[in-house]
């Protein structure tokens, strides 16, 4: 059969300017910052620009700008108004959205394809969504003139950097909040582009202040006596860390924890729409993904089928310069976590467990790992149960609905679940029966912005998007005022 080789499609970097150092944005302005850490292209291993490293000066500053921001503006604006900032920069984000494509690309890693077509769509849809929001608040279903908590901090991961900052951001805003916002420590660059973008839509200073750093800045930031609200998306680890430092207080969390999604497929599914569903489910985004659809259960008497085919299509699978526009699966965030994923699926040889992968040729430099399934995994094995956040699919098998169930609720997690099944009433079936937040049939990793997101035991409290992601940035009119009643 005759194939086609694809010519290489790069996207141009010149479109961004990387400063070679940058600090933090607090109340309107960048800081100078004092002490820095380099920021990489996982790719290439090339040092992109140098990054503050904030300390608790550098957030007490954040913190009280916000403060200021909420007291003085941003709480006494109407909602009409509050909604014109949020529009605007929606607008300015599609405009600019090729810069934050490439720079979200460079600093990431991910595939130019996923963050151009995906994420940074997705961020402007959120904010576009949101803005809509800003003026009708008294239709949240929290009563009439229902209250904005006051300062919220935010901690996000690095592996949908801009997108995570709005699924933060905008509801905060709309709802009257005002935000100190920590990036990951790898992916601070597009977090750092959207400050420029809250300048030029002229947003009131302190209104969003993003102070970079590592995870003691975060803690930093949680442990804040300023703080009226948090939000935070990453590790079940870390997620139970904010849980016991907020427990004794009052303030709010949200939090979006770790996922070891079951992809459930029944015998009677349409197999190659579910070949497809099974790679977006695990390969998208390298698989760095909580709700990444990780186990695959497959019906017994189809998995010889499912499989065969699976390969066929993993060995399509283009790997390589996350610039290049044919590319599909792109570079490992960074060394810890490649090292990460190595380590487990190691772990899985070891179980007894059988590892494959398509022939790919890795790039000699950067973090790279090949698309990778596991079969002959059982429920006991680390690599059923552990997240692996890399393009690694454990496969199980089930002979029963029964028993998919049961294995698919096999895990700590809870935060989403695939069902293929040509039956309306099997997957109606499945979804009450699975203990999941997000059930997607017959398709995966689907998102929009109306749609609320979250999960079940270790994968986190509350949700985000649609109206009950807006809830956990409000209070009802008459729940506790707090800090000198400046919510009356
Ligand atoms: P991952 O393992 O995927 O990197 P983490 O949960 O470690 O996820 O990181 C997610 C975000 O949480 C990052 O911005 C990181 O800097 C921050 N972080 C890490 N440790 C803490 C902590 N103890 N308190 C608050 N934030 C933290």
């Amino acid at each position: 059969m005759t194939t086609f080789e694809y010519a290489p499609a790069l996207e141009s970097r010149s479109i961004v300017t990387i400063d070679s150092e940058y600090g933090h944005f607090i109340n309107g302005s960048f800081t100078k910052g004092k002490n820095h850490f380099p920021t990489l292209d996982p790719s290439s291993e090339e040092i992109l620009s140098q990054i503050a490293l904030g300390g608790a000066d550098d957030v007490d500053a954040a913190v009280d700008a916000a403060r200021i921001a909420y007291q003085s503006v941003w709480s006494k604006m109407s909602g009409r108004d509050r909604g014109k900032y949020l529009y605007r920069i929606a607008r300015i984000m599609q405009e600019r959205a090729r810069e934050f494509a490439v720079l979200e690309t460079l600093d990431n890693g991910k595939p130019i394809r996923e963050s151009r077509d995906v994420d940074v769509p997705l961020a402007a849809a959120h904010f576009f969504y949101h803005a809509g929001w800003a003026d009708k608040l008294d239709y949240a279903a929290l009563g009439k003139a229902p209250h904005p908590h006051g300062v919220a901090g935010q901690i996000i991961p690095w592996n949908f950097p801009l997108l995570m900052l709005s699924w933060k951001i905008a509801p905060a805003l709309a709802a009257g909040n005002t935000v100190v916002l920590k990036p990951a420590e790898t992916t601070s660059l597009t977090a750092l582009l959207f400050a420029q973008v809250c300048q030029q839509a002229e947003l009131p200073a302190g209104v969003v202040n993003i102070v970079t750093g590592n995870g003691q800045t975060g803690a930093t930031l949680v442990n804040h006596p300023g703080i009226d609200k948090i939000a935070f998306t990453g590790s079940t680890e870390v997620g139970k860390a904010i849980a016991r430092a907020i427990a004794p207080t009052s303030i709010k969390a949200t939090l979006e924890l770790g996922g070891k999604a079951a992809n459930i497929v029944f015998d009677d599914a349409p197999i190659d729409e579910c070949v497809e569903g099974i790679v977006n489910g695990i390969f998208f985004n390298q698989g760095h993904v909580c709700c990444a659809g990780s186990r695959l259960l497959l019906q017994e008497n189809i998995a010889d089928e499912v499989l065969a085919k699976l390969k066929v299509r993993m060995a399509k699978i283009r790997v390589g310069n996350p610039l290049d526009k044919n590319t599909d699966l792109g570079a490992i965030n960074s060394r810890e976590q490649l090292n990460k994923i190595q380590e487990l699926s190691t772990v899985g040889d070891a179980e007894g467990a059988e590892r494959w992968s398509p022939e790919c040729t890795l790039p000699g430099t950067g973090y790279w790992f090949p698309p990778t399934i596991f079969t002959g995994v059982t429920q006991a094995h680390r690599i059923a149960q552990e997240e692996i956040f890399g393009p690694v699919l454990s496969v199980l098998t089930f002979r029963t609905p029964a028993e998919a169930i049961e294995k698919a609720n096999n895990t700590p997690y809870g935060l989403s679940a695939g069902v293929w099944s040509e039956k309306g009433s099997r997957i109606l079936w499945a979804s009450q029966k699975l203990k999941a937040g997000v059930i997607w049939a017959n398709t995966f990793n689907k998102f929009d912005p109306a749609s609320p997101f979250g999960g079940y035991k270790e994968s986190g409290w509350g949700r985000e998007g649609g109206r009950h992601g807006l809830t956990g940035y409000l209070k009802s009119a008459d729940e506790g005022v707090k800090k000198g009643g400046e919510n009356e």
